[in-house]
């Protein structure tokens, strides 16, 4: 099934927030890439592009490199080769210019061009989002191919948490610093008192951080063992993976929280 990872700017502090999987698009929707349309081939993708915006495909292309590069480290085996990225111009993207989404057959990842952007969206919309969003879109097709089921795909918290843990803070500081809003959405729930898994909802900041919580808590690739789990059920996983049933999952990621400075 395809993958819809939407993100949108919100205000001043340009945090991320809240996204939803939405109606799932194809490339039918996106109106079809010309059959002419350049490629420009890496080692491990190819990316189609609107023939004026080769320098784009370039950048994109090495971006897409340094996720495959991270996803190989992350997953201890290969990631997938040959996959291709769809850079659109404005008459041919169906979405937001702040959109972008993988799919998995054939395994895919669609964005904006970054010199199709408007004018007004490009501060947010910069070489680091461009950056951090290919390395959050191929994060779905590389871990696809290692979710031993379809039914691993439904919790958010791990679909979404994963790729955006990975592509927001291990991706280097200065991506890390353009994301700081949610370090401080965190602070301020944990403030109210709002991290117990009961008040969890689609929220990107809030899911990279609670992968980002299970790596330092039970070491280095937990929440990919608890991915890669076959068990029957998610809190199955995580007592078989991580040692700890969900109530006390719940209590320590509190107080982990709750530490953040
Ligand atoms: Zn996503």
């Amino acid at each position: 099934m395809p993958v819809v990872g939407r993100l949108r700017s919100m205000g001043r502090n340009a945090a991320v927030t809240a996204a939803m999987l939405a109606a799932l698009p194809s490339l039918a929707a996106a109106g079809p890439v010309p059959a002419d349309w350049p490629r420009v081939t890496t080692e491990h993708f190819v990316v189609v592009h609107p023939p004026a915006y080769g320098a784009d495909a370039a950048v994109i292309g090495g971006f897409a490199e340094e996720a495959w590069t991270l996803y190989r480290q992350v997953l201890g085996a290969d990631p997938p080769a040959g996959v291709l990225i769809y850079l659109y111009d404005r008459e041919r993207f169906p979405r937001e210019p702040s959109t972008a989404w993988a799919e998995h057959d054939p395994p895919s990842l669609h964005m904006l061009a970054p010199s199709a952007q408007p004018p007004r969206e490009r501060s947010w919309q910069d070489r680091l989002w461009y950056r951090k969003n290919v390395a959050h879109e191929f994060g779905h097709v590389a871990l696809h191919t290692v979710a031993p089921r379809a039914g691993r795909m439904a919790l958010f918290l791990f679909q979404e948490g994963i790729p955006e843990y990975l592509s927001v803070y291990r991706m280097g500081p200065q991506v890390r610093a353009k994301y700081a809003g949610y370090e401080e959405s965190l602070r301020s729930r944990a403030r109210a008192g709002r991290l117990a898994f009961l008040h969890f909802e689609d929220d990107y900041g809030l899911a990279a951080q609670f992968i980002w919580f299970l790596e330092e808590t039970f070491g280095a690739g937990a929440s990919i063992r608890v991915w890669r789990s076959a068990a029957p059920s998610w809190s199955q996983a995580i007592r078989e993976e991580l040692g700890v049933d969900v109530l006390e999952l719940e209590a320590r990621w509190v107080r982990w929280a709750a530490s953040r400075r």
